[in-house]
């Protein structure tokens, strides 16, 4: 028996740990489960872009748009390691969108709000120009505009951190099982997946954030529910470095689509996304047409040719987005949604993006004042994510000082530290002075130290976690490194 929680949290992906640092953060007690890793699913499987969603403008999704770019200076403000600003050049394809329509959505892309701090769009010649050097010359005109990428996993861990450092509890590997309110309050049985224990809890309010599992764990709550998404499947395909230049394309299709070609971790490119329809069995592998509908795009665009042999890694996640059945996939709503049923102190929340989960979180606290009559007001907009207290929230002054002040790190690690974890990179090297304190070298720059403290401070149980999760290792990691990493952690338990 456990005393009352203020509100348990059902799913750990971006809304439901942004939820759980919301709350926690006015002084709620809180409880997040998650069943498998948090970020496990959707919220680690996105295009890793804090963007407006320019092509959102087309279906005149106007609110949308304003609120992430509010929101894209909101989180480069807290934290300035983890996102950074993206140029991306948008090819003039004659034959698909007019020049003039895409001016006026530039336009209104630098202006829906007052505060960016990024540069405005602007016209480009494409022969003139190295970023058009990897284009067919067949593009003469491009435009560049500027948004910001992200590691969306570790976007979310930061959530928990947050979470966890105002009093709130998470529990990985620990599954919603089923729920019954009365007398006013919830109880909610978990199971640990990794024992098969069940545990009872007692809260005031229960949240799914359940993503993609919403429906599924909606039925487990109420008996009748009126609640319908669409689930819709996007994926992505990483391939070695494909051009020279730290900047992204974002190409047009002619179903109205667009893919976005991103650099990424330093030696790759990032290609996606997809959007087809999803049933519940959750096939979360990319199909052999999203593959060949991603290389067409690359291959209509680009000089060099790419195939399948050319993949070194891909991903699949699902949106559960508003139900909506006029619409196509591509021109639904990425806006969130509330359900909350007063007499049942129940929340749900339906679909939403990386970028707005700040907002979509204070929104959902802010929604539960009649079963908390003295909330505080949400601090998330004024307190710096996990690591994000840089001086004059200047990355490269605090990557230079701290390759200083860490001289004897080789510079590749130092700067990973640096944008992992920001400020508490130092916190990683506490009591460290040379290469022997770091212990066990794991591979690529992976040492006991940072695993040791992944686990302790991050959750993290399992290579996966820390290789894909924590770190984007995996892509670096070769089938021995990992066994190496798992011999080494099957001996810490
Ligand atoms: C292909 C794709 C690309 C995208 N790109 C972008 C982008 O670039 N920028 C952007 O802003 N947005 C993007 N998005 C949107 C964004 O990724 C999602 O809106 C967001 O990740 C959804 O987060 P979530 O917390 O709702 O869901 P999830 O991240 O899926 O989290 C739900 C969690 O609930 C857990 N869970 C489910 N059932 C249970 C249970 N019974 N017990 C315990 N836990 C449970 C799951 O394990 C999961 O971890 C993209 C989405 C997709 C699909």
């Amino acid at each position: 028996m456990n005393s009352e929680l203020d509100i348990l949290i059902i799913g750990g992906g971006i809304n439901g740990m942004g939820i759980a640092a919301d709350a926690a953060g006015r002084g709620l007690s809180v409880l997040v489960c998650e069943k498998n890793d948090i970020a496990s699913a959707t919220s680690s499987a996105s295009s890793k872009l804090i963007h407006g969603g320019l092509r959102y403008l087309e279906h005149y999704d106007f609110r949308l748009v304003r609120r992430a770019l509010l929101e894209r200076e909101n989180l480069l403000r807290l934290a300035p390691h983890l996102i950074s600003p993206l140029e991306f050049i948008l090819p003039y394809e004659k034959n698909l969108r007019p020049g003039w329509l895409i001016r006026i959505g530039l336009f209104l892309y630098d202006h829906l709000t007052f505060n960016s701090s990024l540069p405005s769009s602007k016209k480009i010649n494409l022969k003139n120009d190295a970023r058009g050097d990897a284009l067919n010359s067949t593009f003469e005109t491009g435009f560049s505009y500027f948004d910001c990428r992200t590691d969306d996993a570790r976007l979310v861990i930061l959530n928990a951190l947050s979470a966890k450092e105002n009093g709130a509890t998470i529990l990985t590997r620990t599954e919603f099982i089923s729920a019954r309110y009365e007398n006013k309050k919830w109880m909610v049985i978990l199971k640990d997946n990794k024992t098969q224990e069940m545990q009872t809890y007692y809260s005031k309010v229960l949240v799914n954030a359940t993503g993609p599992w919403v429906m599924d764990t909606q039925k487990k709550v109420i008996s009748q529910t009126k609640l319908l998404v669409n689930l819709v499947k996007g994926s992505h395909i990483v391939i070695p470095k494909l051009y020279e230049g730290d900047f992204a394309y974002i190409l047009q299709n002619k179903d109205k689509r667009v893919v976005f070609i991103i650099p990424y971790e330093n030696n790759f490119t990032l290609i996606g996304t997809t959007d087809v329809a999803s049933s519940e069995n959750f096939d979360m592998k990319i199909s052999l047409d999203e593959e060949k509908y991603l290389l067409d795009t690359i291959n209509f665009y680009l000089k060099k040719l790419i195939t399948r042999t050319d993949i070194v890694w891909s991903f699949s996640g699902i949106r559960s987005l508003q139900s909506d059945t006029e619409n196509k996939l591509s021109a639904i709503t990425r806006d969130y949604k509330f359900e909350l049923i007063d007499n049942m102190a129940l929340l749900t929340v339906i679909s939403g993006k990386l970028t707005t989960y700040r907002c979509l979180a204070q929104d959902a606290v802010d929604q539960l004042h009649k079963f908390f009559p003295n909330l505080n007001p949400s601090e998330t907009l004024h307190t710096q994510l996990p690591g994000g207290d840089i001086k004059n929230r200047n990355f490269r002054a605090f990557l230079k000082n701290f390759c200083e002040e860490y001289a004897w790190l080789p510079t590749d690690i130092a700067t990973r530290y640096a944008k992992n974890y920001g400020t508490r990179a130092k916190l990683l090297l506490q009591n460290k002075n040379s290469m022997n304190d770091l212990g066990e070298n794991f591979s690529h720059g992976l040492y006991e130290n940072e695993v040791r403290y992944l686990m302790q401070e991050e959750w993290a149980q399992t290579s996966e976690d820390i290789l894909w999760r924590r770190t984007k290792l995996g892509l670096y990691f070769t089938k021995n490194d990992t066994n190496k990493l798992d011999d080494w952690i099957a001996k810490q338990t």
